[in-house]
């Protein structure tokens, strides 16, 4: 297929790669020339059904270390002719170890997934110091380890391609995920800012909020749901956004089953107070249909979007 998009040459780092979605990127980019390097210290799941409402309604501990999670599909690669090399490091153990693995074998970086994650679900009355760490070190610190690491690499060659994992429970919340929710969000405030300061060295940095049948939710839904939603449904967008004829940047999406959007912030125009005639919360409330007026809208994209309107106070 002439007009197929192809990786060669390439090298893509996928971390968490040894079940679930990031084992679906790790075959595919293989499958379309990439190096890949395979992370996945191996956790095994366990626990009980903790969350509330959610599909994920599995505990999933990231213990129970074991290679073999990444070896199988470093295998599994090679069976079908590609290239691949496995990685046990723990994201937030040791992120930098993991570039250090693809740079050794392979040279260089030019695809990052910051695909590993947990879950420990609890509602927030029963939340622990010791859950909240857990979800924030290998979703938040992992992040910033690998990608620290690997930015480095791509800022020498001038070119990457990043990919950081949200979640609907971090865009828009999720009972029982507070602490999921906090390190999903902050995945993405995380990417817009990269964004920013990758461009000009040829480094792009988008979000995903993906939904398909893993582990996570094998025992969580019944299988014709599972059925449905193939993480290989999530491969297009991800294939797209990290090829190197795609020039998204900073941008967010849901995507699964084969539906994909891209999402932006709405803004009401708001309502503009005068700072110098003294500023009143009875002022807001007498007002409060025009901070929340849906008929004029704007769609900020920037933090000058933010300032601007809050100095038009100034006028
Ligand atoms: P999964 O459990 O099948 O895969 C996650 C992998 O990460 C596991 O193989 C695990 O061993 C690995 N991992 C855990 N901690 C690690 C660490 N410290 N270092 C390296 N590897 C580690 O889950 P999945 O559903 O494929 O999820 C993949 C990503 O997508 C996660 O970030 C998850 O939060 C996100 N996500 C998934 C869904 C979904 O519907 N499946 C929805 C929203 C977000």
């Amino acid at each position: 297929m002439s007009n197929q998009l192809r990786y060669d040459g390439q090298v893509a780092v996928i971390t968490g790669a040894g079940n679930g979605l990031g084992k679906v990127y790790a075959l595919f980019f293989a499958s379309r020339g990439a190096k890949v390097v395979v992370n996945d210290l191996g956790g095994s799941m366990s626990g009980s059904c903790r969350s509330l409402l959610y599909h994920f309604a599995n505990y999933v501990t990231g213990d129970g270390a074991s290679n073999r999670a990444a070896d199988l599909v470093v295998e599994e690669i090679k069976k079908a002719g590609g290239e691949a090399v496995a990685d046990y490091n723990s994201v937030s153990d040791n992120g930098a170890g993991i570039i250090k693995t693809a740079v050794e074998k392979f040279g260089r970086v030019d695809i990052l997934i910051n695909n590993a994650g947990i879950l420990r679900d609890t509602s927030f009355v029963k939340m622990t110091e010791k859950d909240w760490d857990a979800v924030y070190s290998v979703h938040v610190k992992g992040t910033f380890l690998v990608t620290k690491a690997a930015w480095d690499v791509m800022r020498k060659q001038s070119y990457g391609r990043i990919i950081n994992v949200t979640s609907t429970a971090g865009l828009y919340g999720n009972f029982g995920q507070a602490n999921y929710s906090m390190a999903k969000l902050g995945l993405l405030g995380l990417a817009k800012t990269l964004a920013l300061e990758g461009e000009g060295k040829g480094i792009l940095v988008n979000t995903i909020a993906p939904l398909a049948a893993s582990r996570l939710t094998e025992t969580a839904l019944p299988a014709e749901i599972l059925n449905f939603l193939k993480p290989e449904a999530v491969i297009p967008l991800v294939g797209y956004l990290c090829h190197s004829s795609c020039s998204e940047n900073g941008q967010v999406y849901e995507v699964g089953a084969g539906w994909f959007a891209k999402l932006r912030w709405q803004r009401s125009e708001g309502l503009l107070l005068d700072p110098k005639k003294g500023l009143t919360p009875e002022d807001v409330r007498d007002q409060w249909n025009k901070v929340e007026d849906w008929n004029r809208v704007s769609y900020p994209v920037s933090a000058s979007d933010s300032f601007a309107e809050i100095m038009k106070a100034k006028l």
